[in-house]
């Protein structure tokens, strides 16, 4: 039969990035665009691994936005849940990774296309249509797509879907430490499975000790599979009725965008075909460490969306 849908809800945009490492924004020569949003990239890495994607999100009815609905559908991404804004254009960062480590971020939101999008644009049946629904938190920052984004989880739940959240924290574009955090709990016992980095974690409880105490604080009782990603470390796991960590993959990591994405779509691609799996500790831990596998190798090409493996990438690199 027909593989599961999976529909990743959100943003998608272009990242510009400076042609040369290590510059301020001011100071680069020039910059790459390298397209993105980890809802988009979600969707790509779940259809790249031979699973059934759908995006929904609002892009510009522009040239950049048309690259990028382009990307989706070359991906093997469904299309019918993209809306295209004629009044507003495709959200543009600018992310340069400084000399001194810290990141530094400029956009282009003001607002930009993906913020528009309106509840009574979705495509419902589409939504309806899903076995497994993933969202982030960046469509929560602003009306109409604050509502689009509620609206859109609470049709997927009626209809069934297993709910994925990834708070995908990105700090800058919030308009306050407190107000990020508040937006995020009020969606957060919603979803059945949820990822967070080490860093959200911090973020989430205050706490930058990585124990189970901190992260089970974090614990609802809606959810089937709390995940915290640990770069170069792997990751740690918590169900129900069991917990443990899967060992990482050590590889050469030239450049880390997308490794979360990346590990996220290989985990709900084997879900949305199984979701016993989320029942079974054995089984589970095959998959994290599939998953694992996916985010190290994403790590080893520049830019997120051409570093997302195929299956047989992975097996290959799994038997490698
Ligand atoms: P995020 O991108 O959300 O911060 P992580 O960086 O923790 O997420 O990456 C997700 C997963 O990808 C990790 O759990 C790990 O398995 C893998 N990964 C990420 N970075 C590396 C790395 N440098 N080496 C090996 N595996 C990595």
């Amino acid at each position: 039969g027909e593989k599961p849908l999976i529909v990743s809800f959100g943003e998608m945009l272009i990242d510009f990035v400076p042609t040369e490492s290590g510059v301020s924004l001011a100071e680069a020569p020039g910059f790459l665009k390298a397209p993105g949003g980890a809802p988009a990239n979600v969707a790509i890495a779940v259809s790249r691994l031979g699973g059934r994607s759908a995006f929904v999100g609002k892009l510009g009815d522009d040239e950049f936005g048309h690259m990028l609905a382009g990307i989706l559908r070359k991906n093997g991404v469904a299309d019918q849940g993209i809306n295209f804004d004629t009044g507003a254009r495709t959200a543009l960062a600018f992310v340069t990774l400084r000399a001194d480590g810290d990141r530094e971020f400029m956009f282009y939101r003001n607002p930009s296309a993906d913020m528009l999008l309106r509840p009574d644009e979705l495509n419902l049946e589409l939504i309806r249509s899903a076995k497994v629904f993933h969202y982030g938190s960046i469509s929560l920052i602003v009306e109409p797509c604050r509502s689009a984004h509620l609206k859109a989880m609470e049709v997927a739940k009626e209809a069934g879907a297993l709910l994925s959240y990834d708070p995908n924290l990105r700090e800058p574009l919030w308009p306050s430490k407190e107000e990020a955090k508040t937006q995020i709990m009020s969606i957060w016992d919603k979803a059945e499975i949820i990822k967070v980095s080490d860093v959200e974690l911090e973020f989430l409880t205050g706490s930058n000790k990585i124990d189970d105490e901190t992260v089970m604080s974090l614990w609802h009782p809606n959810l089937k599979l709390l995940l915290v990603t640990l770069g170069e470390k792997g990751c740690r796991y918590y169900a129900k009725n069991f917990r443990g960590s899967v060992d990482p993959f050590h590889v050469n990591a030239v450049d880390t965008t997308g490794a979360g994405d990346s590990f996220v779509g290989a985990l709900l691609d084997k879900i949305a075909d199984d979701q016993s799996i989320l029942e079974d500790e054995e089984r589970l831990r095959k998959v994290l460490r599939f998953a694992n596998a996916c985010g190290a190798i994403t790590t080893t090409k520049k830019g997120a969306i051409p570093a997302l493996p195929s299956d047989a990438e992975v097996l290959s690199f799994l038997e490698g």
